[in-house]
């Protein structure tokens, strides 16, 4: 993991950095600031006990202290409580204790001289407003707030937030915005109401999970136990469902997708396939096709399972056991988006066994295991020895769509 000073920040962010004992950066903070830091909208799937509040607050800091000053509101944090507000203004003030940085945190209730000392800093210019909903929509609504030159919009806790029935004042507090801005949205829980509103308001937005967000409940989730030979013989079984229109099959590496897909289209299957040895332009073609269900089939290594916000999927299948369970969370994720619902199936393998169920502890629940069809014949039975499944190390950078420091895959 690099220090901070990775991150090419301001002397006065590494001395803010060095006061409050900040050492290394977390996870989320070596994913999420270098996003910040080009100019990406990100999502984040992150829980609190994270670093997720640094992670945003410190590429903030360091846009508004490297740029020319002016007296407008660059940054909006907004978050459900006033506590989370104490706790975020808290930390901010901490971070820019070095830096010529105002900021003010505004949130309900408080005296009619709180209200005021609100209202002539919103008046005034503050740099980074951190708020509650409610409170803030009563400063908009009287018409002196200025947000015309902010660049960042913030939502922290969104799940939540949309449970305390902010979605509307998110939406009109946002009406005020420039419509040209950097949006940041974390959440610890990705349900759908969550995804419409990152669709609504963040623009190509880099995903960032951090832990183990559990998949969704309405997905059905299933595994068939296999000998690696039974695999494709299965896989026309699960796939003859017509009224599946859009189905992904992940492999573990390129040369099986390549035969799983020669395999489909022999039996006639509309399929495509997607890995690294296609160009960049190919695969956006490839996408396409898959997206606008052109191509009913794509089989991919898991290039596509992290960062490509593929719609409506209906079937999502594993060929092979992922390589943990983040992965396999991510991939069985592309399918029962906003209000479909989605299946997933994963084909245990003989020597994927312990794998699988180091997935099963992780997600804390058995994966029904489904009976093989006759045709198959008998399979192995489920009895992962106990032994450990050793993960790969954790990627600590995630572009967009692709992993790096990982084979290409
Ligand atoms: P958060 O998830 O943002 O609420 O942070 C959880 C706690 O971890 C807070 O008390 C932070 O001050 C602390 N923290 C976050 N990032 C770091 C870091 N890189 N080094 C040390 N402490 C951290």
């Amino acid at each position: 993991m690099p220090d901070f000073s990775f991150f090419g920040f301001d002397e006065k962010v590494m001395l803010g950095l060095e006061a409050m004992r900040f050492e290394k950066p977390t996870d989320i903070q070596s994913q999420v600031i270098p996003e910040v830091m080009k100019g990406s909208d990100v999502i984040g799937c992150a829980q609190t006990g994270t670093g997720k509040t640094a992670a945003f607050l410190l590429p903030v800091i360091d846009h508004i202290i490297k740029k020319p000053e002016t007296e407008k509101t660059c940054a909006l944090i907004v978050v459900p409580t006033r506590e989370l507000a104490v706790q975020i203004a808290q930390q901010l003030e901490g971070f820019s204790y070095f830096a010529p940085l105002s900021s003010i945190a505004i949130y309900g209730g408080g005296t009619g001289e709180v209200y005021a000392n609100e209202k002539r800093a919103l008046t005034s210019g503050v740099d980074v407003v951190v708020c509650t909903p409610g409170r803030m929509i009563s400063h908009l609504n009287l018409g002196y707030v200025d947000f015309s030159r902010l660049e960042f919009l913030i939502l922290d806790e969104a799940d939540r937030m949309l449970d305390m029935g902010f979605f509307d004042d998110i939406m009109k507090i946002i009406s005020f915005l420039p419509k040209k801005r950097q949006s940041l949205l974390f959440s610890a829980t990705m349900p759908p109401k969550i995804r419409e509103l990152s669709r609504k308001i963040l623009d190509k937005p880099a995903e960032i999970n951090i832990g183990l967000a559990t998949p969704p409940e309405k997905i059905h989730q299933e595994a068939y136990v296999v000998y690696e030979t039974q695999k494709i013989e299965l896989l026309p079984m699960l796939i003859a469902d017509r009224t599946m229109k859009s189905i992904l099959i992940f492999g573990a590496t390129k040369t099986g997708v390549k035969q799983i897909s020669r395999q489909l289209k022999k039996e006639n299957h509309d399929v495509d396939e997607i890995h690294s040895d296609l160009e960049q332009k190919e695969r956006e073609a490839v996408m396409n096709r898959f997206k606008s269900r052109q191509t009913r089939i794509l089989v991919a290594t898991d290039i596509v399972s992290r960062g490509i916000d593929i719609d409506d999927i209906d079937l999502v299948i594993n060929y092979d056991v992922p390589n943990d369970a983040e992965d396999y969370v991510h991939r069985i994720g592309r399918t029962a988006r906003a209000e479909n619902l989605g299946k997933a199936c994963t084909l245990i393998g003989l020597k994927e066994q312990e794998k699988f169920a180091g997935i099963e502890k992780l997600l804390k629940r058995e994966i029904a295991k489904m009976p093989l069809p006759d045709k198959i014949g008998q399979g192995p039975e489920y009895k992962p020895s106990g032994k450990k499944h050793i993960r790969k190390p954790k990627r600590r950078f995630q572009k967009r769509g692709r992993k790096t420091g990982t084979k290409r895959r």
